[in-house]
C-alpha cells in the first residue's frame, strides 16, 4: 500500500514551525511515499501572515531534488475572494492548490461575533464553498465540513452540498479526507461519512488524504485509516503532482 499525506504545515505557516528536513524524516518513518507541504496562504489576511509565493516555491524545489516524494502545495484560504491569483500562480512550480474556507464574514472564524444560529452558519459556510468550487482553479477542497470543529451541533444543507459535489465532479476537483478531526476527539470523519457516500453516489472518485499536521508527531497521523475508509466507499485515494491527480490504487 502506497500512502500520501497531502496536507502538512511547515514553518512557512504562521501557526507552525516544522522544518522541511524534520517533516521529511518523519514522513519516511511513517512510510509515506508522498507528502505535500501545504502552507496557509489566507486571502483575507493582512501581509505578514502569508509567505512570499515565488521564494517559497524555489526553496521547496531545492528540497524536492533531495527528497523526490516531497510535493509543493498551498492551502489557500478563501480563494474565491481573488480568483485571478491562482491563475497567476499556474506559472509557479506548485503541485497542489488546496482550497479552504476558514472565515465567513463576521459569522465564523477569527472575526466571528457569535450569536448566529448554527444552521445559519453552516449554510453561509457551504455557500462560500460553492462559490470557491465554481470560480477558482483549486485542485481539491480541504476539510469540507470545517465548522464542525467549532460549533456545538452538526447540520448539512444537502441542497447546497449536492450542488458543490456535482460541480467538484464536473471540474475534477478532489475531496480531502482530513484526519485532524479524529485527533480532536470527533469520532466521525471530516467530512462526515454521509458526505463521502453522497460524493461516491454522484460519481465522485478523487480523494486526498491529509493530516493537516502542524506538529511533528501529526505528520502522517490517520492517513492509513483515511485510505481504508476511501477504499471501503469505492473512492480512489491519490495525490497531485503538477496539478495532475495521480491515483494510489489500480484504476477501477
Ligand atoms: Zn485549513
Ligand atoms: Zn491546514
Amino acid at each position: 500500500m502506497i500512502l500520501a499525506d497531502c496536507h502538512i504545515h511547515s514553518f512557512f505557516s504562521s501557526d507552525a514551525n516544522l522544518s522541511i528536513d524534520d517533516i521529511t524524516h518523519k514522513a519516511r518513518e511513517r512510510h509515506l511515499e508522498f507528502f505535500t507541504i501545504s502552507d496557509h496562504y489566507e486571502i483575507w489576511s493582512h501581509e505578514g501572515y502569508t509567505f512570499h509565493p515565488e521564494e517559497r516555491c524555489f526553496f521547496l524545489l531545492e528540497k524536492q531534488k533531495l527528497f523526490p516524494g516531497l510535493l509543493i502545495g498551498v492551502e489557500i484560504g478563501e480563494p474565491q475572494e481573488n480568483p485571478s491569483l491562482l491563475q497567476k500562480w499556474q506559472n509557479l512550480p506548485f503541485d497542489l492548490f488546496l482550497g479552504s474556507i476558514h472565515v465567513v464574514k463576521n459569522m465564523f472564524g477569527p472575526h466571528s461575533e457569535g450569536n448566529f444560529p448554527d444552521e445559519e452558519v453552516y449554510r453561509a459556510y457551504f455557500s462560500e464553498v460553492k462559490r470557491m468550487v465554481e470560480t477558482t482553479e483549486i485542485d481539491a477542497v480541504a476539510h469540507l465540513d470545517f465548522p464542525r470543529r467549532y460549533l456545538g451541533s452538526y447540520f448539512i444543507p444537502w441542497e447546497i452540498l449536492d450542488e458543490i459535489l456535482t460541480i467538484m465532479i464536473e471540474r475534477q476537483i478532489a475531496l480531502e479526507i482530513n484526519t485532524s478531526a479524529w485527533r480532536k476527539g470527533i469520532s466521525a470523519s471530516m467530512p462526515d461519512e454521509a458526505i463521502l457516500r453522497r460524493y461516491a453516489e454522484l460519481g465522485g472518485k478523487r480523494i486526498l488524504t491529509g493530516s493537516d499536521a502542524h506538529l511533528l508527531d501529526e505528520v502522517g497521523d490517520g492517513i492509513e485509516r483515511a485510505f481504508h475508509l476511501a477504499r471501503e466507499l469505492g473512492l480512489t485515494p491519490g495525490f497531485y503532482r503538477k496539478h495532475e491527480f495521480i491515483p494510489l490504487v489500480e484504476k477501477e
